[in-house]
């Protein structure tokens, strides 16, 4: 029994990618599923007269909230603690894995049952609980899939996108027993009886562990409450059943009132999964009779990336993986390219934001994308996701070529008369421009055919034919 993976030390995403689109499983699962999804996305959305109005109310709110985060997150303190619940700060994800573990082993228990959550994902949770003594379950479907797999995952919403259904069979038949409950015998790869399986398998989960650990979609600063949607149920068993629940929440989640909820149901299950409405929605309030909460405040990075007035917008994000399904770049390369537990354009502009660009692959992925621009039209907070990843870019480190490529061309560009010369000067050597370029400047051109180089430049032509009039 593993207690899960980490994306740490990854090559860079086009290596990723170049591995990934080998895999034509992995692209029919991921492109029937995108599709799938996408295509009820397109269609709950056109029912909405004033979907543009919810989606320019969806920004203006969390631009308000980020810009007033301070008085917000200690509203929400000062709110959850009076309802009898406490609240913790945490920095960094050293920190937050800390006061969780300590939390935990306080209560003498050493498991715990998990809702699904990206915050937990994205601070290593599993893997810290588990190096102290305590193992983690995760409880959402295609979670437990991943976990049982000893996988990473691969989407926001759907982690296991990547696995069809045959695949998930044998998953159940050949690690639920080391987990707890075996499967059935003679389970079948039918999407009910795998349900079934993954329903008895929690069950004695559920009834067995007095310990829950939750994420949140929502924060509301004026009550103090949290609020999970849902399309399984299992995220409100951890959230009721157990005696202590914890939940660790990134400091974006908030919303200043329950009347700017009204906006994100809305937006929500229409982007997420294509429906109307999310089958459960929980909130809940501090500590209620017979259980313990704890509210772990998670920055990780938040404060820093609030700080630059282009990216700060990623900040904005529900979740939602609207930009993933319309992704042309994600549909191929797959979520575990981007070696992040966010994928996809947001993750593209999040975690460089969120890690730095220091390691190879960060500094990478603002460049997997070809600027399209799906994502911003598909977001349903409006995250101008093309104009972060431009600006991104002009902060990674560019390899030595790149630059004095860069710097030779502005040079030339700079002066129309350089510009013309050199133009002559293309057009008469055009014959023995390579068709490759050579060295490292080969990468461009392995993938990108050299235009023919005209023998004559525009410019020349309008002069000898005055604009085309002689
Ligand atoms: S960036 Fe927008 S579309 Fe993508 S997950 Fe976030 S909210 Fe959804």
């Amino acid at each position: 029994m593993s207690g899960g993976n980490t994306f740490l030390g990854m090559p860079a995403f086009p290596r990723n990618a170049a591995a990934a689109v080998q895999d034509s499983q992995l692209r029919f699962n991921l492109r029937k599923a995108t599709h799938t999804i996408r295509g009820k996305r397109a269609s709950v959305v056109a029912e909405l007269p004033d979907w543009a109005e919810l989606r320019a109310a969806g920004k203006e709110i969390k631009d308000h909230t980020l810009r007033n985060l301070e008085r917000y997150l200690l509203q929400m303190e000062e709110a959850v603690t009076a309802a009898g619940g406490h609240v913790h700060w945490a920095a960094d994800a050293e920190e937050a894995n800390r006061i969780v573990a300590d939390l935990v082993k306080a209560t003498g228990e050493t498991s715990v049952v998990k809702v699904k959550s990206m915050a937990t994902q994205e601070i290593g949770l599993n893997e810290a609980l588990q190096a102290e003594g305590i193992t983690a379950y995760e409880t959402d479907l295609a979670e437990l899939i991943v976990q049982l797999g000893d996988d990473w995952p691969s989407h926001i919403l759907v982690p296991a996108i990547h696995r069809n259904r045959s695949e998930i069979r044998e998953i159940f038949h050949d690690k639920m027993a080391d987990w707890g409950r075996a499967a059935p015998e003679g389970l079948t790869d039918e999407p009910r009886a795998l349900a079934d399986a993954a329903r008895l398998h929690l069950r004695e989960r559920f009834l067995s562990t007095k310990v829950a650990v939750s994420g949140a979609n929502f924060m509301i600063a004026e009550t103090g409450t949290l609020v999970v949607l849902e399309s399984e149920g299992n995220g409100r068993m951890c959230l009721t059943l157990p005696e202590t629940l914890i939940s660790v929440v990134g400091i974006e989640k908030l919303l200043p009132s329950w009347r700017d909820l009204e906006v994100f149901l809305q937006l929500l299950p229409r982007s997420s999964t294509g429906e109307r409405m999310n089958p459960y929605t929980s909130t809940w309030t501090g500590a209620v009779e017979g259980q313990e909460f704890h509210l772990v405040l998670l920055d990780n990075g938040r404060t820093q990336v609030l700080a630059d007035e282009v990216g700060r917008q990623a900040l904005r994000c529900i979740r939602c993986s609207a930009c993933l399904n319309v992704c042309p770049v994600y549909e191929r390369a797959g979520g575990h390219a981007y070696g992040s537990v966010y994928p996809g354009p947001i993750g593209a502009i999040l975690t460089p934001q969120l890690r730095g660009m220091g390691s190879a692959l960060d500094a990478s992925l603002p460049y997997a994308s070809t600027l399209c621009g799906a994502c911003f039209e598909a977001c349903p907070v409006a995250i101008d996701i093309p104009e972060v990843l431009v600006h991104l870019r002009g902060k990674a480190r560019h390899p030595r070529t790149e630059r004095l490529g860069m710097r030779a061309a502005g040079w030339v560009f700079n002066r129309p008369a350089r510009l013309a010369r050199a133009q002559r000067l293309g057009g008469r050597f055009r014959r023995f421009v390579p068709g490759r370029l050579p060295g490292p400047l080969s990468a461009w051109t392995d993938t990108r055919d050299i235009p023919d180089i005209p023998a004559e430049s525009f410019r020349d032509w309008w002069n000898r034919t005055d604009g085309g009039a002689r």
